[in-house]
């Protein structure tokens, strides 16, 4: 086992990470821009180092500064995180080439789901339902309207290579197919730093639906479930739950085996999430996260496995403990991200919180790296914590999330918990009737 890992983050994950070392055993080292000097991970890790100023290209993004931090520190091991470099195959290569183990998954697959369009190929020979779409990436407009003409409208238009909800451009008909696929390759290329774009129809009545899959070097695979990450805002994840209120016991098997499966055909090592739309009984992959997410406590909270302690176990090339049979899997969870942004406009609202004030009791965990004095820097991600609820029924959930959002003081800065609250409280989400397109639909009426 390591005696010392480097976490490659900042934030909830950071100590996050942090919280499972202290718990194996392993010293942590954290890096931090100087912007976290004062952030709760570098108090409370063993050790930390500063890489660099604010901007996190600068920071966090700085390979170099990073695995010398590793070499200074005498570091065995490094933790991403999500985020920054987390499915950044170069950095796997650089990590490893210097002696140290990556706790993640192999660089070929990285390689092999960062670029969505052969993602979907691998996936279709592995016999894995895809959204029907353009045969890989569009090499011209003529190809981008034979195809949107063979699958019909609504069409999406992605990047190959986005992420975090961008990159995506959605047509309703002919008329403005051209316009969109030059602005999508346009903004690619601006993004990205790739222009390469594929189309696939866009469904109207999807379920977000994801599985939780591990893998270790020994060439085990399984599942631990699924998580409902429908309740989006511009393609972006806004409250997470499992189970999902939909799935048949039948659906939850064939989709958590065919994920398993996946999982061992391709060798895959390490934590991944494989996603998929869910519409009218029927399934379709749409991409693999090659790393821990950020919704990883609702699968923590119902099968009571620490993912993050799991992950550096098979990257120290321990067997998986976990086994199908012995995974159990009790009452629901419900995440939702608490960012500092206006909950009405969604403005960010950095700044310093003069008062803080965390929810508690039975079946509620807040995952988050802000104190009272804390100033939130302006350089990074808004999300500033997840509250986390688990009870025995969904029923249950849904009450104590509302009693813990309701006892949270986090004053200061604004926050998306009067979001939370008023989504939760909702008939369609209390019914559970609700898909991909749904919250953005009620924001739009209010
Ligand atoms: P990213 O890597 O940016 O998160 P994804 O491919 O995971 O991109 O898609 C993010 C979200 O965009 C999905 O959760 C879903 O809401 C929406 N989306 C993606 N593909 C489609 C599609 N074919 N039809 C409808 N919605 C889609």
């Amino acid at each position: 086992m390591f005696k010392k890992v480097l976490i490659a983050n900042r934030g909830e994950i950071a100590l996050r990470i942090h919280r499972a070392c202290r718990e194996l055993g392993i010293k942590s080292v954290v890096v931090h821009s100087t912007a976290d000097a004062n952030s709760m991970a570098v108090r409370l890790a063993d050790e930390s180092v500063c890489i660099g100023p604010g901007p996190a290209k600068d920071s966090y993004l700085n390979i170099p500064s990073i695995i010398s931090a590793a070499a200074v520190t005498g570091a065995d091991a490094i933790h991403p995180g999500y985020g920054f470099l987390s499915e950044n195959a170069q950095f796997v290569r650089m990590v490893e080439e210097h002696g140290f183990t990556m706790i993640g998954p192999k660089a070929e697959h990285i390689d092999m789901m960062g670029d969505k369009a052969v993602a979907k190929e691998t996936m279709i020979k592995l016999g894995v339902p895809v959204v029907p779409g353009s045969d890989g990436v569009l090499e011209s407009y003529d190809e981008a309207k034979a195809t949107a003409d063979e699958i019909e409208y609504p069409i999406i238009i992605k990047a190959v290579s986005g992420g975090g909800g961008r990159g995506m451009k959605v047509v309703h008909e002919e008329a403005n197919l051209e316009e969109a696929y030059r602005t999508a390759r346009r903004e690619a290329a601006a993004n990205f730093g790739d222009d390469r774009v594929y189309m696939e129809k866009y469904l109207t009545t999807p379920r977000h639906i994801e599985i939780q899959v591990f893998g270790d070097k020994h060439g085990n695979g399984i599942h631990l479930g699924e998580r409902d990450c429908s309740i989006q805002r511009r393609h972006q994840k806004v409250i997470e739950e499992g189970p999902s209120p939909v799935l048949k016991p039948e659906e939850r098997d064939f989709i958590g085996s065919l994920a398993a499966d996946t999982v061992r055909k391709m060798g895959y090592v390490g934590a991944g999430t494989i996603e998929f739309l869910y519409e009218k009984g029927k399934f379709y992959f749409m991409e693999m996260n090659t790393r821990i997410q950020v919704e990883h406590p609702v699968t923590e909270m119902i099968t009571g496995i620490d993912l993050i302690a799991e992950q550096i176990r098979v990257a120290a090339g321990e067997t998986l403990t976990l086994n199908k049979d012995r995974i159990r899997f009790r009452g629901h969870a419900i995440e939702v991200r608490i960012n500092a942004e206006n909950p009405e406009t969604f403005m960010p609202s950095p700044g310093k919180i003069t008062r803080y004030h965390a929810p508690g009791g039975l079946g509620v965990r807040m995952d988050s790296a802000i104190y009272e004095g804390y100033s939130i820097p302006p350089h990074y991600d808004s999300m500033v914590g997840k509250l986390i609820v688990h009870g025995r029924n969904r029923e249950e959930c849904i009450r104590r999330l509302k009693r813990a959002i309701e006892e949270t003081v986090i004053e200061g800065i604004e926050t998306t918990l009067p979001l939370h609250h008023w989504i939760i409280q909702e008939p369609e989400f209390i019914s559970g009737e609700y898909n991909i397109h749904w919250l953005e639909k009620k924001l739009a009426e209010r």
